[in-house]
């Protein structure tokens, strides 16, 4: 009977998070023998409790620990200017930039037909029940440049000429096929500023 390898289980799992190959699982795995048990039980306590927290925001779909998000909760926020997004992780980064004072929502996902995504299943009727009950005068497309990405733009441009609103979608100083959540704050800002108007 073979001795088992004492790291196995714990490098399995760290293997499953994002950019994290075996090598770098090994090395953290290392790092959290390095830490005392006190350290190791705070840090799987917060994931815990973070993951079991988490719920989601009824009026902008973005993560948050109560009926609202920080943002929506936020009654500096300028509520004229909607901000669309794909996934939370987009309003972390948006929010990064430190240039945007208006609000969010989050699509939960991008229209991509070949994997069964249609629009139906994005929270555009959200979307559209908000243009209707709140006073929005600006709606700004901060969605990745991709083929999905293009996709949903040009969908939400159609959708949203019916409301007496401007729609702009992001410069492209972002490179095509690249993901918000990874742009630098600069590229991003610069985005944003160059925003073009798509109605
Ligand atoms: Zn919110």
């Amino acid at each position: 009977m073979g001795v088992e390898n004492p790291l196995q289980s714990l490098t399995e799992q760290l293997t499953k998070l994002p950019g994290v190959g075996p090598k770098s699982a090994q090395r953290l795995a290392f790092f959290f023998l390095s830490l005392s048990m006190g350290e190791v039980r705070e840090f799987a306590e917060v994931l815990v409790k973070t993951r079991s927290s988490i719920r989601y925001c009824s009026r902008c779909f973005n993560i948050a620990i109560s009926d609202l998000c920080f943002v929506c909760a936020n009654p500096a926020r300028d509520r004229h200017s909607l901000c669309v997004v794909s996934e939370s992780k987009d309003i972390f980064a948006v929010e990064r930039m430190r240039e945007f004072r208006g609000v969010y929502h989050v699509l939960g996902g991008l229209i991509s037909p070949i994997d069964g995504i249609h629009p139906e299943l994005l929270r555009i009727a959200e979307l559209q029940a908000r243009l209707q009950s709140e006073s929005v005068s600006e709606v700004i497309l901060a969605i990745n440049p991709t083929i999905e990405g293009d996709t949903t733009v040009l969908y939400l441009t159609k959708l949203l000429k019916q409301y007496p609103i401007t729609v702009s979608k992001l410069a492209y100083g972002l490179p095509v096929g690249s993901d918000i959540d990874y742009a630098d704050e600069m590229t991003l800002q610069k985005a944003f500023q160059g925003r073009t108007s798509v109605s």
